[in-house]
């Protein structure tokens, strides 16, 4: 017969680990993780690229300096991870046009608020009805039209939401976001927290309840347990199994259900928009772009929105690397994702000698992370529509049977999060072991009955 554990739990990024660490400090130490792919951390990674480490997913500590303390920060200020703070406000006094201007400081200040106003205007249509009227009620004279105008709309829509909707990241942990910039990467944070329930040696996870290059392809699920299959033909059984397979996965094919989902499951599944936000890194074998204060983050202004509009010089956080960043989302993302990383080198630097002159070098090195064609991802992070009932989030977060559901994608408050991840983690644990500890005072009680 199979393995049979207490608890299997399915993915070893922030929120699986979070969970399975929460039972094993509760006593609850039959359990297994289950990681598809060939390490922890899922969307926490980083890569050496150039003399560096770089970090291909979340990047950011987002939300520092509030009422109250983000607990990533707090692991992260104890292990003595490098950090050092970012300010995107600055980047809208930085934007090139096609011809390498810079725009005056006043038109982008305008047009940005020209934005705001306009992305308020449609939040409010949103709120009092349908989508449909928000279009409807919409001044047509405020829809973004000209390059620097897309290019506003692209990173207040993207990146700084906060502009104009209250976020919780923001409200409650405070608006300082600091970027990692350590050797060891975001990821050791996970390692940290691995280590404080697995059995490591030498900066390694040797535990036997954590088995890499699983995929699970299929949960069968009854009043008794779960069986869970992997790829390789493996099965298992456990109690209870509480998956953090990201929205993007849930959406895919990768797992099967049997008995499947109920529909109001797979509704709010689907409704769920995912977000792919991807990092290109180019690396140069010298600067040519400006480098002193506020010049961290610049705009290249397109016709075509999202069209390699935002950039990121690395010399604040790794002096002398000589890295540039471009941040693209969603269709922009895609398409990079599906074509060569030469293709896409070429299209880069088309844009920075647009900004910088013809005589710049080319880059001698790029790397593409590919979240979107991960089968282990298929996206970077959930995005709810902006006034989403709480309806969505909690039937998708909404145990089936005993199948919990937990990851970023399950967090109210912080979806889209490293610290959403960690928090989601922490809660789904904890309601597992609610769980086993009431089963077990059922059971128990009905031992002791004569
Ligand atoms: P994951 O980390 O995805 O963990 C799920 C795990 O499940 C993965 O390891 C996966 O391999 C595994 N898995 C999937 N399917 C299966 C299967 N069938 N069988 C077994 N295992 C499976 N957050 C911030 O706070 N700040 C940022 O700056 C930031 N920037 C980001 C930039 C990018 C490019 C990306 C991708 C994300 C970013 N985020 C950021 C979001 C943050 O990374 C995530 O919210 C968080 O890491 C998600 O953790 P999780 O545990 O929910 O999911």
């Amino acid at each position: 017969s199979s393995p049979r554990s207490a608890v299997i739990i399915i993915g070893a990024g922030v929120s699986g680990l979070s969970a399975a660490k929460v039972l094993a400090e509760n006593g609850i130490g039959d359990l297994l993780i289950l990681e598809a792919s060939d390490r922890i951390g899922g969307r926490i990674r980083k890569e050496k690229f150039g003399d560096v480490s770089v970090e291909l997913g979340a990047g950011w500590i987002a939300g520092v300096g509030g009422k109250e303390p983000n607990p990533v920060w707090e692991i992260a200020a104890k292990l003595g991870l490098r950090t050092c703070f970012s300010d995107y406000s600055n980047a809208r006094y930085n934007i090139y046009d096609r011809s390498g201007k810079i725009f005056p400081s006043g038109i982008a200040a305008d047009s940005y608020k020209k934005a705001v106003d306009s992305a308020i205007q449609k939040l409010k249509g949103v709120e009092s009805n349908s989508a449909e009227d928000a279009t409807n009620r919409t001044d047509l004279s405020l829809t973004p039209k000209t390059p620097i105008e897309l290019a506003i709309d692209f990173i207040l829509h993207d990146f700084e939401m906060a502009e104009v909707e209250p976020i919780s990241t923001y409200v409650d942990f405070g608006e300082r976001e600091f970027l990692v910039a350590d050797e060891r990467g975001y990821e050791y944070l996970l390692y940290k927290m691995a280590e404080e329930f697995l059995f490591t040696s030498e900066g390694k996870i040797l535990d036997n309840r954590l088995k890499l290059n699983k995929v699970v392809r299929g949960l069968q699920h009854s009043r008794n347990g779960v069986t869970v299959k992997t790829e390789d033909g493996c099965v298992y059984e456990a109690d209870y199994v509480i998956l953090s397979a990201s929205i993007g996965v849930l959406q895919s094919d990768l797992i099967s259900f049997r008995p499947p989902l109920p529909r109001w499951k797979t509704e709010a599944i689907e409704k769920c928009d995912v977000m792919v936000y991807t990092k290109i890194f180019l690396k140069f074998p010298y600067k040519f772009w400006p480098c002193g204060p506020g010049k961290e983050f610049f705009i290249y202004a397109h016709e075509r929105r999202g069209y390699y509009t935002f950039w990121q010089h690395m010399e604040n956080a790794y002096p002398g690397s000589n890295i540039l960043v471009v941040t693209l989302t969603n269709d922009e993302s895609k398409r990079v994702e599906s074509q060569s990383d030469e293709e896409t080198l070429k299209e880069a630097m088309v844009v920075l000698r647009d900004m910088f002159g013809p005589e710049i070098t080319d880059a001698t090195d790029i790397l593409v992370p590919r979240w979107w064609n991960n089968r282990f991802q298929r996206c970077s992070y959930s995005n709810y529509p902006m006034i989403s009932n709480n309806q969505v989030i909690n039937d998708i977060k909404a145990p089936v049977g005993r199948i919990f559901f937990t990851g970023e994608h399950t967090s109210e408050r912080f979806n889209g999060y490293v610290h959403g991840g960690h928090l989601a983690g922490i809660d789904t644990g904890k309601t597992v072991l609610e769980e086993i500890r009431q089963n077990d005072t059922q059971n128990q009680s009905f031992l002791l009955e004569p």
